[in-house]
């Protein structure tokens, strides 16, 4: 018999209620259980009124997602995410605890707006062309694998999107990104540091390679950062990445 339950793993976007999709919200209005952390459970308040709340803490992760695909067998079920679920987000989690489960679940994954997007928007126009996304979080991650990714795409041609700058583990992260990166980059490199980015409290700096650490104690959880790769420039109060327009036509 076919059962009426369904999981749906949800991007909620980087906070703001008009940077959601419409079939994010569809979704949670459907849902019977909303499962996520308190502080994305808050961004989508107005959608969740008498609906099973089930709040989780950070590293509760796998336990989010068994208990979510248990009750998708009967139920209409959203675990959410921030930004988009497939970065650094849920979908991964709740996929593998499927997979090892070896039965099967009826699932749809929602595409949110991921912080790089929003924030790319905020300083301008920074990703216009390759560009690589790296998370400092070495909770799960060995550090020295983290500092080999940064090196190979500091080296090569990529802008750089810095996720979970601040660990609780390692708050000395940060710092350490960096210097590897100046290693590779001019200190005139632009960077642009967003936090709470479409929230309360957004602030945004544009900065260089050379004085970005001067920011330090503005990076926190709810910070990302954006390094330009050689052809960044600051223009006004924008960072521009050209695309390459420039080579082949005159602008
Ligand atoms: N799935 C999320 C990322 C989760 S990792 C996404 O797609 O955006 C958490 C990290 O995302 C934070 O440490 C921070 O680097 C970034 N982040 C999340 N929300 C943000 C916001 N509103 N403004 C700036 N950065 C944010």
């Amino acid at each position: 018999m076919q059962s009426q339950g369904r999981l749906y793993i949800v991007g909620i976007g980087p906070g703001g209620r008009e940077y959601r999709s419409r079939r994010a919200e569809e979704a949670i209005r459907e849902a019977e259980y909303i499962i996520g952390n308190k502080s994305y459970l808050e961004l989508i308040e107005d959608l969740t009124k008498g609906k099973r709340i089930i709040k989780s803490r950070m590293g509760e992760e796998i336990d989010r997602a068994k208990r979510a695909l248990v009750l998708s067998e009967e139920h209409k079920v959203a675990i959410v995410s921030g930004g988009d679920p497939n970065v650094y987000g849920m979908a991964g989690i709740v996929l593998e605890v499927a997979e090892k489960s070896g039965r099967d679940f009826d699932i749809e994954i929602i595409p949110g707006i991921t912080s790089a997007n929003a924030v790319a928007s905020v300083l301008g126009a920074p990703l216009n062309n390759d560009f690589a996304v790296i998370s400092l979080s070495d909770l799960l991650t060995p550090w020295e694998v983290i500092e080999r990714n940064l090196s190979a795409v500091a080296e090569a041609e990529f802008v750089i999107v810095l996720y979970n700058p601040r660990s609780r583990s390692r708050v000395g992260n940060f710092k350490r990104a960096i210097e590897i990166i100046r290693r590779f980059r001019a200190d005139d490199t632009p960077v642009g540091i967003v936090k709470n980015c479409t929230r309360e409290g957004e602030r945004r700096i544009i900065t260089n390679l050379r004085s970005v650490l001067t920011y330090d104690d503005e990076v926190d959880m709810h910070t990302t950062v954006i390094i330009g790769n050689r052809e960044s420039r600051i223009w006004k109060d924008w960072i521009i990445t050209p695309r390459g327009y420039h080579r082949k036509y005159r602008i």
